[in-house]
């Protein structure tokens, strides 16, 4: 069997690139190794934490807003099985969805573990197949930490955290990142007292440090306790119950906590497992990723990679733009990622959401910015739906107008972010967004007005 493109791993990287490359006429291959196509995303990673994270915001709809609105009655009871069914269900939809755009674009789905023997060849199992390019999206797995006995039923990664026998009285979540948090927001609304301990002395590192602040006031008022600047030291399972010891880092005392359940969600690390990459000769970076020039090449002609297993933030959508620029270079087009226009999304309630520049960021390159912020508070759509913690913060070149970053933390600010992203990829000026007249009433006027704020002043403030 010859084909023009096999790709390695059908996530959110591989099955673009397959169904793109396949648009644009190549004979295509994509290998998998799980049952399903779709990777780490659609069925152990994105698709299935939403579908928890909806269903539980449900709950807490229900619980907390329902009888100020006149809608009063029993309050909802959980059903954990029928819950995890309801995430299975989503699972199965989506992964059936691509096994049809598979055979819509004619992309041949090859089952089984592949690895690479030579250039130009893929073997899985008994079977080798020809090719003239190679793209690897193996992904990425849980990264481990010292000390700690993943069983994955006491103590877990997120896969075992999106499939627990029973709804834990208390959880330790090890790691203040978006996956721990999102995680803990889902078994907090379903009242298991989570506790999250973090290395660093704040939580979602990496983004705007004023968003990072009040998310972590407004999860510690749904009820998440956190402890900061702690090192943990070991998580061990003894009978079904789990125990964590951490170091405070501020004075180096040693402190024990108990828990039924411990999720472990320090990072996910790049999955290049028996590809035989090794023995090809492709060259990794530092930090276990495959390295690739800017068009996705890896160090050996014909052998490109995407996704997690190269550098990068690990997002599906940053792992589908990679796949899609590289079937367009793979097919003579001009395949290309703008690596300044990637937003990030917590999806917890309120939702955060980021693009480009953080104040931080900007500091440190030493660039004159200005600031415009909006409170969901003016917003009218958000004060009527419980909404209105929260804002829209929008950086902009002090002297140019252009918007360099946005930073929302509020009702649907993972939807709202992309007006900025798309502004921003035209080099639009904050003007441009606050000339642009938004539908009232909105949660995206929150962003206009923040956009106002750059310039002569938000309106509602
Ligand atoms: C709990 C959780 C929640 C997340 N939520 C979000 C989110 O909301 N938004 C977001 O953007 N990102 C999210 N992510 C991250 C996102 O899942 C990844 O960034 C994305 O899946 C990366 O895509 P990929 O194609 O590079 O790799 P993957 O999705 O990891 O897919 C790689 C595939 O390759 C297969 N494979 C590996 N080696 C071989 C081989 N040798 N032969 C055959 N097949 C092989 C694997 O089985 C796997 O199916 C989340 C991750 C987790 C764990």
């Amino acid at each position: 069997m010859s084909y023009d493109l096999i790709v390695i791993g059908a996530g959110p990287g591989g099955y673009v690139c397959a169904i793109r490359a396949a648009q644009l006429g190549l004979k295509v291959a994509c290998v998998e190794g799980r049952e399903t196509l779709g990777g780490t995303c659609l069925n152990v990673g994105c698709i299935p934490s939403k579908a928890l994270l909806h269903a539980t915001h449900q709950l807490h709809e229900a619980e907390h807003n329902f009888g100020a609105m006149g809608l009063t009655g029993a309050k909802p009871k959980v059903d954990w099985k029928k819950m995890l069914g309801y995430k299975a269900d989503v699972i199965g939809q989506n992964t059936k969805g691509i096994e049809f755009l598979f055979k819509k674009n004619k992309v041949d789905w090859i089952k089984g573990w592949a690895s690479i023997p030579a250039p130009g060849k893929v073997q899985v199992g008994e079977q080798s197949y020809e090719t003239k390019n190679i793209v690897i999206a193996s992904g990425s797995e849980s990264s481990p930490l010292n000390g700690v006995e993943v069983d994955e039923s006491t103590i877990v990664t997120s896969t075992g955290a999106l499939e627990l026998g029973k709804i834990p009285k208390k959880l330790i979540v090890i790691g203040a990142g978006v996956i721990g948090l999102e995680m803990g927001s889902v078994y907090a609304r379903l009242g298991a007292e989570v506790t999250v301990v973090e290395y660093l002395d704040r939580i979602i590192p990496g983004n705007d440090g004023e968003v990072a602040k009040t998310f972590q006031r407004m999860l510690s008022k749904q009820g998440m306790n956190f402890i900061l600047g702690a090192a943990v030291q070991s998580a061990t399972a003894t009978k079904g119950k789990a125990k964590v010891t951490y170091r405070l880092r501020k004075d180096d005392s040693e402190h024990t906590l108990d828990a039924d359940t411990v999720l472990l969600a320090t990072g996910r690390r790049p999955f290049t497992d028996g590809l035989g990459l090794d023995a090809l000769g492709v060259e990794m970076t530092g930090r276990g990723q495959i390295a690739t020039d800017k068009q996705y090449k890896t160090s050996v002609d014909g052998v490109f990679a995407i996704g997690d297993a190269i550098e990068g933030p690990m997002l599906a959508h940053k792992a589908e733009d990679e796949g899609m620029a590289v079937a367009e270079i793979l097919a003579g087009q001009a395949g290309h990622v703008n690596y300044g226009v990637i937003p990030g999304v917590i999806y917890t309630w309120p939702e955060v959401a980021s693009v480009g520049e953080t104040e931080e960021s900007l500091k440190e390159a030493g660039r004159a910015y200005k600031v415009g912020k909006f409170s969901f508070m003016g917003n009218g759509r958000a004060k009527a739906n419980f909404a209105g913690d929260g804002f829209v913060k929008l950086l902009a070149d002090k002297d140019t107008d252009r918007i360099l970053g946005a930073h929302i933390i509020g009702p649907y600010a993972g939807d709202l972010i992309h007006e900025v992203c798309v502004a921003m990829e035209f080099g639009a000026a904050a003007e441009d967004l606050a000339r642009t007249c938004h539908a009232h009433p909105t949660y995206s006027e929150a962003v206009r007005e923040a956009a106002l704020a750059c310039g002569d002043g938000a309106i509602h403030a």
